[in-house]
This record gives C-alpha cells, structure tokens and sequence, in this order.
C-alpha cells in the first residue's frame, strides 16, 4: 500500500510547495527590493545621495589613504602600530569610544606614533543610527570621551557600517564632524582571512586618491584580527613598489582632522 501512496504523498506536496511559491513568491521578492534599497540608499559605500560623504578625491596622483575601523584591540593594534612604524606609513584610525574608554594608553600611542584618529560612533550598534534619540550617545558623548583621552576632538567621524540617512548627517554637521567613507578591502576581511587573500584583494581595490577600509576590531568586541595586521605588512612594499604614497584621511581629502574648540 505504501507504494502506492508514496508517489501521492510526494505530488501532493510539490503541488503545495508550487501553490505556495506562485501564491507568496512577491513576499521574498519584496524583501529583496527593500533590502536592495536601504543597502543602496544607506550602505553603499559611494551613495552620496544624503550629503557629502567622501570614499576617494579625483587624482592621477599615486595617494592612498589607508584607514583601520573598530580598534583599539590588543594585541592587533599594537602589532599594526610596529608594522606602519617599520614602513614610515601614516594612517587613520577610527575607533568606537566604547573600545577607547577600555584603551585609553594605546589610543594615546596611536597619536603619539603620528596617526589620526576618528569617531566611530560609542558602542558600533547598527540599529541606533536609525534612532535620533541615540546619536547623543553615538556622537556627542563619543566625541567628549575621545576629547577627554587625547585632548582633541576628531573633525572626522565614519558611521558603522558606513550608514548614512539624512537625520545622522544633520547631527554629524552640528557637531562639527564631516563623514567619511571609504573602499572595503576585502570582502573576505570579516571572515578572518588570511593575510595572502586579504592583501591580494586590497591591491585590486587600490587606486588613486581612495580610501581603504581596514579592520584592527571588530565592533566593540576585540577579536582575532592577524589577517589584516599581516595583510598590511605585504601590502605597503607591493603600493611602494608601483610608486604610492601614503596620507591619513585628512590630508588626502585636504580637511582638519581635528576641531579647534
Ligand atoms: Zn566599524
């Protein structure tokens, strides 16, 4: 008898499954649209539909500005400190105040070796960028925390997940802050890659003028991050070699990287 019923059992449910697929296929296409959409509008590292919002400056000049997000993160920034140090490269760093309130000594050091600094926002949560009630927190408190650590506050400020909506923008211009985008140099950075793969991504991203993501964190949570650390030790010879020069994001966009007041 279970032959017989098998094959029934098995039409049945592909007819419900074909039934399902017709009647709701607008549901996931929708979702994909509306993804697509807020990736555009709001991620997409180039999108500057909203403002200013720079990932490059027009040039045939062989400058780059290397940048590492979600730092300080012992021991990967100090390693990276040593490996910039080596080549006589400077960079920017922009660093969510929560991390910076754990490291305040090795936030001092990335100043003191000659880098810039940046606000990432307090604690990288990607829902607040959404909620005006928090960009007191996000902005205005992580800019007084990184002004108590370093004496400055940064004129530079890069939102997690390089988000950005019109409301965000207006805070970051009230405060005194321009943002700052960027090119990923990676797509395999988030999954701890090793270095070979994350440098020979990064070398295809390389042009002139752009600014190149990196991560020495990630978020607020620290992490293993030995890939993108000895992804840069390969890296700068190669750029060298084919004639780069290196800027921190501020030179290179030709702004103040710090406020005055
Ligand atoms: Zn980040």
């Amino acid at each position: 008898m279970l032959y017989i019923y098998l094959p029934l059992v098995l039409l049945l449910s592909l007819l419900i499954t074909y039934y399902f697929l017709v009647t709701y296929i607008y549901i996931p296409i929708i979702l994909l649209i509306i993804i697509g959409f807020i990736y555009y509008f709001f991620i997409w590292s180039k999108t500057q539909i909203f403002g200013y919002f720079p990932a490059s400056i027009k040039t045939n000049r062989k400058i780059i500005a290397l940048t590492f997000d979600d730092g300080p993160n012992p021991p990967y920034t100090e390693e990276l400190l040593t490996i910039l140090k080596r080549h006589g490269v400077k960079a920017s760093f922009f660093l969510p105040a929560k991390n910076i309130e754990k490291f305040p000594e090795l936030t001092r050091k990335i100043i003191a070796e000659g880098h810039i600094i940046g606000n990432h926002s307090y604690s990288h949560k990607f829902i607040n960028n959404f909620k005006s009630l928090c960009f007191e927190l996000e902005i205005t408190k992580a800019q007084n925390i990184i002004k108590k650590v370093i004496g400055r506050r940064p004129a530079l400020y890069r939102s997690p997940w390089l988000f950005k909506q019109p409301w965000l923008l207006k805070n970051l211009k009230n405060n005194g802050l321009t943002p700052v985008s960027g090119f990923f140099s990676s797509n395999w950075e988030i999954w701890k890659a090793p270095a070979e793969l994350i440098a020979r991504n990064a070398a295809k991203v390389v042009a002139p003028g752009r600014i190149i993501i990196f991560h020495d964190g990630a978020d607020t949570r620290g992490g293993v991050r030995k890939g993108s650390v000895e992804a840069i030790d390969i890296l700068i010879p190669q750029l060298k070699k084919q004639g780069y020069e290196f800027l921190t994001v501020d030179k290179l966009l030709g702004l103040p990287a710090y406020q005055t007041t």
